[in-house]
């Protein structure tokens, strides 16, 4: 759009003007002018490019192709959580972690638009953004996730940011990753602390992966460092015993597990760290805080409450659609989604979940496009994750999931703890056949 269209947009809609004071130009609030004016077409908004997103917008242009889909994300390019641990070792290189976003639009005919979503207007069906609103008549938000420091911190802005600065997880999908394979690269040795957040937290078998990948890093290049994993959990979970062999057997000397380690408070610039399993210093550390529902379903309304009446820090939807429990048609999928059953509590906080989730929102909103009522999709989990590189062998864990006779969702989990070459391979598969579905490798 050029410049004078893009603002006449925004007139016709009828936006405020203001005059600049500065130099007397017309001032635009972009809170106020489209962004991209609605058509003919119904228009489904997706909000995050992440792993569900993308796949809510690339099987809405298989299930419903009438539909006109946006996809408004903040981050220029896809970066991928699944596979990050093994590309901060340098054992995949960055074209199997980045994708262009662009790309994959053009290849499932949607439109994606870069820009930091700031407000929903659920009443007027808007979507608030830094560059303008977008209209929607179906919304999907797969905004993952945020982290909060505030349980050790409380309201101290300038240590949470020194933290952020400095001991970020790289748990969301960012610029930090790079930020943290320069600092294992850098590491020279001492204590490397990880904490791991209380669960519900995002995919909970990853973070012994990524130890057990740097331990695998510093033997090979000799750096005499010891990483301490501070598990807030009573044990290794899930795939308990796969995880303890490859600790005991590969990483003896390098990888030291503590449980019930959950932390009390931190002093990030004297970087001393006080658990319930005793206190602990460290030359390094990555430094995993709460997990929490994406700040966007804040911004809808849709966390669930405690038994107190507080915030339980999950969006409330229904288990298997996903939509708001007042609003069939709006969704939210991934990680953000609380609670969905009394036997299990949360779905896996996943990509695979989270794209299975996408499909089938895809299949419901095109159902209700076409003024039919759609049935539940059941979906599955499926995660490996590598422990040893010499020679590269994966454990894995899977989820299934049915309606138990109650009528509440019922979990099946199975642990597959033995290592070996060929659930490797079967990673490698999984993640290319991800790739494929919803991003434009081919
Ligand atoms: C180290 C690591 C290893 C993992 N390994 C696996 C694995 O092996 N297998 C597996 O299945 N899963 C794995 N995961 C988990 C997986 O990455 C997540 O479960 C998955 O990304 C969740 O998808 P999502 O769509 O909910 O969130 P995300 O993929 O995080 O996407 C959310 C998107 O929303 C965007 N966004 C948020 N707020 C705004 C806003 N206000 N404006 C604009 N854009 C916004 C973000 O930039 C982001 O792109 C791993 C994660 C990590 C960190």
């Amino acid at each position: 759009m050029k410049r004078r269209d893009f603002i006449q947009a925004g007139l016709a809609a009828g936006a405020s003007v203001a005059l600049s004071p500065a130099i007397g130009a017309p001032m635009i609030n972009p809170l106020e002018q489209v962004l991209v004016g609605k058509g003919a077409k119904q228009r489904v908004v997706i909000l995050g490019g992440g792993w569900g997103g993308l796949a809510t917008a690339r099987h809405l242009q298989i299930h419903a192709p009438q539909l006109e889909v946006l996809l408004l994300e903040r981050n220029p390019v896809f970066w991928s959580g699944p596979m990050s641990n093994k590309w901060l070792v340098d054992l995949i290189d960055g074209e199997q972690l980045i994708h262009s976003y662009t790309a994959a639009a053009k290849k499932f005919g949607y439109t994606y638009i870069q820009t930091e979503v700031t407000q929903i207007d659920r009443d007027k069906r808007r979507v608030h953004t830094a560059r303008g609103f977008v209209e929607f008549d179906w919304l999907v938000v797969s905004a993952g996730i945020r982290v909060s420091y505030e349980p050790w911190l409380g309201d101290d802005k300038r240590a949470i940011q020194h933290t952020v600065d400095n001991y970020a997880s790289a748990y969301i999908p960012s610029t930090e990753l790079i930020a943290l394979k320069q600092k294992i690269k850098q590491f020279k040795g001492g204590n490397f602390v990880m904490t791991l957040p209380p669960p519900p937290h995002r995919c909970p078998p990853s973070p012994y992966e990524r130890a057990c990948l740097i331990a695998s890093y510093f033997q090979k290049n000799r750096i005499p460092g010891k990483i301490i994993i501070l598990d807030p959990k009573p044990r290794i979970a899930p795939i308990t015993i796969g995880y303890r062999t490859a600790f005991e057997e590969l990483y003896k000397d390098t990888i030291v597990h503590v449980p019930n380690a959950g932390v009390t408070s931190l002093d990030p610039y004297k970087k001393e760290i006080k658990t319930k399993a005793g206190d602990f210093s460290f030359d390094d550390a990555i430094l995993m805080g709460h997990h929490q529902a994406a700040d966007l379903t804040w911004k809808l309304d849709a966390i669930g409450k405690t038994p107190e009446g507080k915030p339980n820090n999950w969006a409330s939807v229904h288990p298997e659609f996903y939509n708001l429990k007042d609003d069939p048609r709006i969704y939210i999928i991934g990680d953000s989604v609380g609670a969905v059953s009394p036997q299990f509590g949360h779905y896996p906080k996943s990509g695979h979940v989270a794209q299975r989730m996408g499909r089938s929102v895809a299949q419901y909103i095109s159902e209700q496009a076409k003024n039919r009522t759609p049935s539940p999709i059941l979906i599955d989990n499926l995660c490996y994750m590598l422990v040893n590189t010499v020679p590269k062998e994966s454990i894995s864990v899977q989820f299934d999931y049915k309606m138990g006779a109650e009528g509440h969702l019922l979990q099946t989990q199975i642990d597959d703890n033995e290592r070996r070459a060929e659930l490797w391979e079967e990673d490698k598969r999984w993640y290319n056949l991800m790739m494929t579905d919803f991003t434009a490798t081919t």
